[in-house]
């Protein structure tokens, strides 16, 4: 790893320049430079020059921070400055405000982050890792958004590869049967199912087997509890790869069987004990061909006279010193800066929007939560933030009516809807004041049990369609600490989006009834709930999911796509953007393993053209003019 601003610079040329230290860009140097190729990953943020003490430095930092989101282990440089969910408040009219990194005027706000330090979202990201339905690649069929150029089929070699990079822990069985996935006849997951919550099991008593009317289409819905796959270490399955198994990675890339996850509900945004996969893992196992360069904002991509790229400028930065423009060379440029950034850069350099679709097709998952009590103790804030969900509202001819969606079950309290909890622990405290119980000792224990412990949330992730107008653009009059056009969202929900919410609400409602469950869901007016909206006289909030795609989209004409099946933008050739930008649809599953199953076949096609690069012309007689 060598320091960005004020240091040496990279010097020669590359074989492959990527842009961003992500989970797709790990990916694709860990690929690359496996197969010996000189890579150099530019990386806009800072990276820790011993990752155990940037460990350390990162949970210390959260651990005082007064806001407890997601870049909350990090203190943004000026220079690489991110959204953080914090810079949108509710107005008491129903309206929101934006402030920070995202210059927002949409209807309503796009309300998820992200993070650049070495290592990107990928450090605070929950790592649940569902692969996309069969049905999810067809989704015009449905009459909305765009399909994919290609099929599940084609990229399930590359999920199980993926599976195998993050180390997936799940049911390979239960996967097929309630979700409805193929899988090779013999496969089974790197892990074995991380083990169902006490929450899981208790809603599963009440709802496996019962069927609810779909709201839509009053179609049958069979309720059932299932494991989500997860990128977090559980036991190796001995049966992996053919009985050869799997070795968990531990801290900091190391081998590590004994390391297993702890239940320890922290998974956003650090994992203490190093179960949850994060980039910086893959980055451990990069060869020593590949370079890390941090504190290095690229903010051109150069094209040579054919429109080939032939390298990247970037912003070489450094708290104390001055920041230096650098130029760097290479055969193959790979842009995995994230959904916006990815956009951004283009938009900077002017480039691959022969289409006029860089920066459009902007979706996430946008998340409607409800939240209650149910009559026993549930044993909440243990555990990833959800480790099963039902799946049954994904699929079928209902999404032709209204927005697919999973349903996760919340493993964490009210904490995503209502804040943490040490504000419920104060007010027990409390003796002044409106709520004030002045509580101690085995009273207040009493009253948190009672107050927390069978606290549940129901998390529905919706699909959203790509659509055009969902976009980002940049604004040249407001720029940022290097002197950059900032970017600007402007989002909004569609009809299709807001039947699926208003679905999930009446789903919510049956389910809270078959569950017994208070419904404590309420989504006032204020700082709280930005998103909000009215649909068919009824008031909707969401939250969003961080799950930013679609803003250099794929498919197979030049005219209406950025990239082709491969990521390769199609007006350039050398130049890929890698990322869940390119996903045409964001699917009815957390996006993260189908991006990162992309991102390594995009790195087989890059060493293909590498490859041909290599092999020397044979000019034979014929060829002569
Ligand atoms: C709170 C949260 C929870 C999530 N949980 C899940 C989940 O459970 N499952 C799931 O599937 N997905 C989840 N996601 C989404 C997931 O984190 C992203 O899909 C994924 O991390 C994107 O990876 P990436 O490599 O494309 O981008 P990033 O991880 O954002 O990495 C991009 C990198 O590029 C760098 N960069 C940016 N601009 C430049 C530039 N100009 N020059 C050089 N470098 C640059 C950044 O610093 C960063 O390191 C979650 C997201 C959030 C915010
Ligand atoms: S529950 Fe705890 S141990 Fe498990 S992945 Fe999350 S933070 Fe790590």
């Amino acid at each position: 790893m060598s320091p960005g601003g004020g240091a040496a610079a990279p010097h020669g040329s590359y074989d492959v320049i990527v842009v961003g230290g992500g989970i797709a860009g790990s990916l694709v140097a860990r690929r690359l430079g496996d197969l010996g190729r000189r890579v150099l990953v530019l990386e806009a943020g800072p990276a820790a020059a011993d990752p155990e003490a940037g460990h350390r430095a990162a949970l210390r930092t959260y651990l005082t921070a007064g806001a407890k989101v997601p870049g909350s282990p990090y203190v943004p440089s000026p220079e690489a400055t991110w959204p953080e969910v914090t810079d949108l408040t509710g107005l008491p009219s129903g309206g929101y405000a934006a402030e920070g990194h995202l210059i927002q005027r949409g209807p309503l706000p796009y309300a998820s982050g992200y993070v650049r330090v070495n290592g990107g979202t990928g450090n605070v990201w929950t790592g649940l890792t569902p692969r996309m339905h069969p049905e999810d690649f067809r989704t015009a069929e449905f009459g909305y958004g765009r399909s994919w150029p290609i099929g599940y089929d084609e990229l399930e070699p590359h999920y199980r590869a993926a599976e195998y990079e993050i180390g997936v822990a799940a049911d390979v069985d239960e996967q097929r049967e309630h979700v409805g996935l193929p899988f090779p006849e013999e496969y089974v997951f790197p892990m074995r199912a991380l083990p169902a919550s006490h929450l899981d099991r208790i809603v599963a008593a009440r709802l496996d087997g019962r069927r609810l009317a779909d709201p839509a289409t009053g179609d049958p819905v069979v309720l059932r509890v299932t494991g989500t796959p997860h990128g977090r270490n559980s036991t190796p399955d001995p049966l992996y790869d053919g009985g050869a198994g799997y070795v968990p990675v531990g801290a900091h890339g190391r081998p590590d069987p004994g390391s297993r996850c702890l239940g320890s509900a922290s998974c956003i945004p650090l994992c203490p004990s190093h179960a949850k996969y994060t980039p910086l893992k893959t980055q451990a196992r990069w060869s020593d061909t590949v370079t890390l360069v941090d504190r290095a904002v690229v903010d051109r991509v150069l094209v040579d006279g054919n429109g080939r790229a032939t390298g990247v400028e970037y912003l070489a930065w450094n708290a104390s010193g001055p920041v230096t423009r650098r130029t760097v060379s290479a055969d193959v440029v790979v842009l995995a800066a994230h959904a916006v950034e990815n956009a951004r850069l283009l938009l900077l350099s002017g480039l691959a929007n022969r289409s006029d679709q860089v920066g459009r097709n902007l979706m996430d998952h946008p998340v409607l939560l409800t939240w209650g009590l149910l009559p026993e103790p549930v044993g909440p804030y243990r555990g990833p933030g959800s480790t099963s969900g039902l799946e049954g509202f994904r699929f079928g001819p209902a999404r032709r009516a209204r927005a697919p969606f999973r349903v996760e079950i919340g493993n964490w309290g009210w904490v995503w809807a209502k804040g943490p909890v040490d504000g419920d622990v104060a007010e027990l405290l409390r003796t002044g004041g409106e709520h004030g119980r002045g509580l101690f000792g085995e009273a207040l224990r009493t009253a948190v049990r009672e107050r927390l412990g069978r606290q549940f949330t129901l998390q529905f992730e919706m699909e959203q369609e790509a659509d055009p107008a969902n976009r980002v653009t940049l604004d040249p009059d407001r720029r940022d600490a290097l002197g950059l056009p900032r970017p600007v969202v402007s989002y909004d929900l569609s009809p299709h989006v807001k039947e699926g919410m208003a679905a999930a609400r009446q789903v919510s409602d049956r389910i809270f009834a078959l569950l017994g469950a208070e419904d404590h869901t309420d989504h006032p007016a204020g700082p709280a709930w930005p998103g909000r909206f009215e649909h068919r006289g009824t008031t909707y909030a969401y939250r969003g999911a961080g799950h930013a795609a679609g803003t250099h989209i794929m498919g197979d004409d030049p005219a209406t796509s950025v990239v082709d099946s491969d990521q390769r933008c199609w007006d350039h050739p050398g130049l890929y953007a890698v990322g869940c930008g390119s996903m045409p649809s964001v699917a009815t599953s957390n996006p993260t393993l189908t991006m990162a199953a992309l991102a390594l076949r995009s790195a087989g096609a890059i060493a293909r053209e590498l490859t041909a690069r290599d092999r020397p012309a044979v000019i034979t007689p014929g060829d002569a003019p």
